[in-house]
C-alpha cells in the first residue's frame, strides 16, 4: 500500500485498503503531506480527481476519538455533495469510528440541534444552516482544527460566499484552511488573502 509512505495510523491504511484505495492519485499525493503538516491549502481540482480522500485522510487522522467537541468542519454548496462526501468521510474514518453527522437547510433545526449533542467529531454541512448552528451555539467550534471549503467556485455562484466568511469569522485562531476549487478567481483569492496563513497552492 504506497499510502504507508505518510504518517497516517493503522486504522486509516486499513480502511484505505477496504476501499482499494491502492495508490494516492495525484491530488492526494499533493495535499495529503502538507495537510499533515497543517499547512492552509488552495487546491484546483475537479470532481473525480480524489480531492474528497484527498482532504478525508488527513483530517481523520488527525481526529481525536476521546474529544467530545467537533474537530473539523467540511463545508458544501448542496445537501447532495454533503451526503457524498459524508460517505467518503465515514468511509475513511471507518476504522477509527469517526462521527460524522450532516446539517443543511430545509430539514427540521431541533433535529439537527438533537444530532450535534452527540458525538460529533466531523460536522459536514451547507453554510448557511452550518452559520445557524454556530449562531446559537448548537455547533461548539472552540475545538476545530481544520476547516474544508468544498467546491468553492460553486459556492460563489450560490451566494453563499459571505456566510462561509461569518462562519470562518466564528473558528478559532490558527487552524489549518484548505479550499477546493475546480477554478479561482478575485473573489476567492479575497477570501483566501483575508482567512489563511501562508497557503500553499496546489494544481492537478
Ligand atoms: P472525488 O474526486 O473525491 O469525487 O473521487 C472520485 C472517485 O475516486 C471516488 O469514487 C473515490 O472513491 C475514488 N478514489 C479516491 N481516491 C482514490 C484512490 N487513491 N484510489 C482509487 N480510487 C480513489
Amino acid at each position: 500500500n504506497k499510502f504507508t509512505q505518510y504518517k497516517l495510523c493503522e486504522e486509516i491504511i486499513q480502511a484505505l485498503s477496504m476501499l482499494h484505495y491502492i495508490e494516492p492519485t495525484p491530488i492526494q499525493e499533493k495535499v495529503i503531506p502538507l495537510a499533515l503538516e497543517g499547512k492552509d491549502i488552495i487546491a484546483k481540482s475537479k470532481t473525480g480527481s480524489g480531492k474528497t480522500a484527498a482532504f478525508a485522510i488527513p483530517i481523520c487522522e488527525s481526529i481525536v476519538w476521546e474529544e467530545n467537541l467537533p474537530q473539523a468542519l467540511v463545508l458544501e454548496p448542496t445537501r447532495e455533495l454533503a451526503y457524498q462526501v459524508k460517505d467518503e468521510i465515514f468511509n475513511v474514518g471507518r476504522m477509527k469510528r469517526v462521527k460524522v453527522p450532516v446539517v443543511f437547510g430545509g430539514f427540521p433545526f431541533d433535529k439537527q440541534a438533537l444530532t450535534l449533542k452527540q458525538k460529533s467529531h466531523i460536522v459536514v454541512g451547507t453554510p448557511g444552516r452550518v452559520l445557524d448552528h454556530c449562531e446559537t451555539g448548537t455547533l461548539k467550534c472552540s475545538n476545530v482544527k481544520y476547516v474544508i471549503i468544498d467546491e468553492a467556485d460553486l459556492m460563489l455562484d450560490m451566494g453563499f460566499l459571505d456566510d462561509v466568511k461569518r462562519i470562518l469569522s466564528y473558528l478559532p485562531e490558527n487552524i489549518t484552511i484548505m479550499l477546493f476549487s475546480a477554478t479561482m478567481g478575485e473573489a476567492l483569492y479575497a477570501l483566501t488573502d483575508e482567512f489563511m496563513n501562508s497557503p500553499v497552492e496546489v494544481k492537478l
